[in-house]
């Protein structure tokens, strides 16, 4: 109905505080399609009790700024009582890719995400979603969801956004003093390291996961959460040689700042 009508519709989910890699993501779904639109909602449901929800920053004037100027047509920014109103009790729970990684170390989170995006989908009923490979798990669990609920959408998956030394674009970036600052490229020259020896013609996941260590190591203040060299697929960790595509994902603590970061390593014309 919508489509004959309006044509096609580009959404980004985001948590706001925007930067030049949710902007990335907003720039091609403008360019993209007929119509685009941005949430702008922090989830309460996929932060653990512990974890920095109350913290999280948020400018949301600054916000509409950006997405009008980007060519945005709407932004959706609901209250937490519009997403979760009193009596709400229905969660969607994606299970295989989800358990792992980000999964196994912020019990819940996925289960927040999935939830949230799902709802987003019903209210905003998008033609293409745009979801940022910073964030690879997120982007399994997504495209899990859509094809196990068969949910009317196309998932867009849209490359990392990095600073020029390297570091992820990421809301959290704010929270690092500048000696944690310095220190935080240390999670692309972990996986670049890696992505050299693979490019060298190494295939065994335990020499991936050692080259990352042995980086990650050189610097005091960065503390692994987790590291890991998966089947890009099934997110199942290796333990032999592999041809498939591999997707090495990072977890670490910079004082009190978490960050995540991945690259994925494929054969050439793979
Ligand atoms: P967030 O606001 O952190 O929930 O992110 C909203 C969307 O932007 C997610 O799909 C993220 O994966 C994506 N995103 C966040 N940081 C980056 C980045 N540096 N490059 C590309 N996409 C990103």
């Amino acid at each position: 109905m919508r489509t004959a009508l309006m044509g096609t519709l580009g959404f980004v989910p985001t948590m706001g505080f925007l930067h030049e890699g949710h902007l990335d993501l907003v720039r091609r779904a403008v360019g993209e399609n007929d119509q685009a639109g941005v949430s702008i909602f922090v989830n309460p449901t996929q932060f653990g009790k512990n974890e920095d929800f109350a913290a999280y920053p948020r400018n949301l004037e600054n916000d509409l700024a950006l997405l009008e100027k980007a060519g945005v047509g709407f932004v959706f920014a609901p209250s937490v009582e519009v997403m979760y109103p009193t009596g709400f009790q229905t969660y969607v729970e994606v299970m295989g890719v989800s358990q792992g990684l980000e999964g196994a170390s912020r019990p819940g989170h996925f289960r927040g995400v999935a939830t949230v995006v799902a709802k987003l989908f019903n209210l905003v009923r998008p033609s293409r979603a745009y979801f940022g490979q910073k964030d690879a798990q997120q982007v399994a669990v997504i495209r899990r969801m859509v094809s196990d609920l068969a949910m009317p959408v196309t998932i867009i998956i849209v490359p990392t956004v990095r600073e020029p030394d390297g570091l992820a674009k990421s809301s959290r970036n704010v929270y690092l003093a500048p000696t944690e600052r310095a220190a935080a490229p240390v999670l692309y020259q972990a996986l670049s390291a890696a992505r050299r020896r693979y490019e060298e013609g190494e295939r065994h996941p335990d020499a991936l996961r050692t080259v990352m260590g042995a980086v990650l190591a050189t610097e005091p203040r960065a503390e692994v959460v987790y590291l890991s060299a998966a089947d890009a697929e099934t997110l199942s960790e290796l333990s032999t040689p592999t041809e498939r595509p591999i997707l090495l994902t990072l977890a670490v603590r910079i004082g009190r700042t978490r960050l995540i970061d991945n690259l994925t390593l494929e054969t050439a014309g793979g």
